[in-house]
């Protein structure tokens, strides 16, 4: 079986994006790609998480050429493949789309996700965008998602979802769940009628912060 590790650790992360509650039935999908082949390992399209195995999780091109399985890969190909060629660099080789509900709320408002608390500089920037609505599935909502992206790891989809990516399916898995927290938060102030949003320049500093961050070894730790 082509790529059986990563077959596996969509089937794995798929039902783990169930349990969690971040996608319910059959929405959002993921993906991990190998820049050496040029081939992704993408859930299956329609079929729910706990009915997905590694054999059923589809092997395909960029152009959505099935290379390996049986079944249709999800019908967000042409948004997994659009990122991988946009942004092919090593913090890009793995994806999840969810339908989660808070980053759905937003996403339904036409709110970006906004700097309300600093964990947002995990994701590499103080603002998630917002890409405009479109058909799912489609081409253009592709190129209108890789065109909203800005130099973070995540983009909202209008009236749909939330897509993320990262080095490996685990750390976009992790951004995916510090998203909806995010999100969650943002819309609890924004229902209490009160938001204090942190300045780029404040994200900055946590961004340099976290560089030394934890277990990482550094003399300007001044703790
Ligand atoms: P698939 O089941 O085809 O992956 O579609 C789910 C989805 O979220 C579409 O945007
Ligand atoms: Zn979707």
């Amino acid at each position: 079986m082509l790529m059986e590790k990563e077959r596996e650790l969509v089937a794995e992360y798929g039902r783990k994006m169930s349990t969690s509650g971040l996608s319910r039935g059959t929405a959002g999908n993921i993906s991990i790609y190998d820049p050496e082949t040029g081939y992704m390992a993408i859930s299956p399209s329609g079929l729910g998480y706990f009915d997905t195995e590694a054999k059923d999780v589809v092997v395909c091109d960029l152009d959505g050429k099935v290379i390996d399985g049986t079944r249709k890969p999800s019908s967000e190909y042409g948004l997994h493949s659009s990122f991988y060629r946009a942004r092919g660099g090593e913090n890009c080789r793995a994806i999840v789309h969810t339908h989660s509900d808070y980053a759905t709320t937003l996403a339904c408002m036409g709110e970006p996700i906004r700097a309300v608390h600093y964990v947002i500089a995990t994701l590499g920037t103080n603002e998630i965008p917002l890409c405009g609505y479109t058909t799912f599935g489609t081409p253009k909502l592709a190129e209108m998602a890789v065109a909203a992206a800005n130099e973070g790891r995540a983009v909202l989809l209008a009236n749909h979802g939330l897509v993320t990516w990262a080095a490996d399916v685990a750390k976009a898995f992790n951004q995916a769940g510090n998203l909806e927290s995010l999100a969650k938060t943002q819309w609890q102030c924004m229902a209490a009628g009160k938001m204090n949003v942190l300045t780029k320049e404040q994200i900055d500093d946590v961004l340099v912060r976290f560089q030394t961050y934890g277990q990482k070894k550094s003399s300007t730790n001044s703790y």
